[in-house]
């Protein structure tokens, strides 16, 4: 019997298809439901995003978001065993909440802006509103990549550079509030006139601080485990972690000017062209 086999059989091992619980047997098939199993491999994590193929993507993604959030130790501790982990699934789990979070916070930006104008400044400003939407969405997609993929992870988890990788990266699960945060945001402006609106802006500045929070929190946990959460990695991913946001925030701006130039120039280039071709 191999090494996997036998770390395999120490730990807890779940069937793919149906769930049971495979710990201690010996054969290749599931008791309960029949399929085949290699006894020789190593467990897949309990990871719900890493049973979205058997629950659904809807029930994983959620299921994975509040494991992280609620229970980020427990977590960590689950990719310590020897289990299967992929830094494909992970990374595959962050595009997936910073792609809803990018879209969201586009939708949250412009949203309570289309729900103010009336129907004819809505049409005199579309263009306007087309490229403020644009743009929003360029900064965020840029910011939320940033600040989930470039903490300097050989410098704060140097004892396990992969497995911090996919940590990092399962870490970016408390970005999946903004999309809650978003709807939140329109529904402030579609109270405009009330007092209510007030308490649902309140509710949403103070959502999005604790968004904050926990995304910079449950980083350090997560990244920090790799080392024990020896006081050194864990006073490093503290301080790194906000500096990665501002530096996100930044490059986020610059980029967004840089593209802003760039289609200027364009544009007025292509006036110039079809300006001499006209006359
Ligand atoms: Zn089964």
């Amino acid at each position: 019997m191999t090494d996997a086999a036998t770390q395999g059989l120490a730990a807890d091992r779940f069937c793919e298809s149906c769930g049971y619980n495979l710990r201690g047997l010996t054969g290749d098939r599931c008791p309960e439901c029949g399929s085949e199993f290699d006894p020789d491999a190593l467990p897949i994590a309990q990871i719900p995003w890493l049973r979205r193929s058997r629950i659904g993507v809807w029930k994983a993604y959620w299921q994975t978001v509040f494991a992280v959030i609620l229970h980020p130790i427990q977590f960590a501790r689950e990719t310590g065993k020897p289990v299967q982990l992929k830094l494909e699934d992970a990374d595959r789990f962050r595009k997936v909440v910073c792609r809803a979070a990018a879209v969201s916070a586009t939708i949250g930006f412009i949203g309570p802006l289309l729900l103010r104008f009336s129907p004819q400044t809505l049409l005199e400003t579309s263009v306007g509103l087309l490229i403020v939407g644009l743009g929003a969405w360029t900064f965020a997609s840029i910011f939320l990549r940033i600040c989930t993929t470039s903490l300097p992870i050989t410098f704060v988890a140097p004892a396990d550079i992969p497995r911090a990788r996919i940590m990092l990266c399962y870490a970016a699960a408390p970005w999946a509030m903004l999309p809650p945060l978003a709807f939140l945001g329109v529904c402030t402006a579609c109270f405009g006139a009330w007092d209510f609106s007030r308490l649902l802006f309140s509710c949403f500045v103070l959502g999005l601080i604790v968004q904050l929070v926990l995304a910079w929190g449950i980083g350090v946990v997560m990244v920090s485990s790799i080392s024990g959460y020896r006081t050194g990695s864990v006073v490093e991913a503290g301080v790194l972690i906000p500096l990665t946001y501002f530096g996100a925030a930044v490059a986020s701006i610059a980029a967004l000017f840089a593209i802003g130039a760039i289609l200027t120039i364009l544009l007025s280039m292509i006036t110039g062209v079809l300006g001499g071709l006209l006359h």
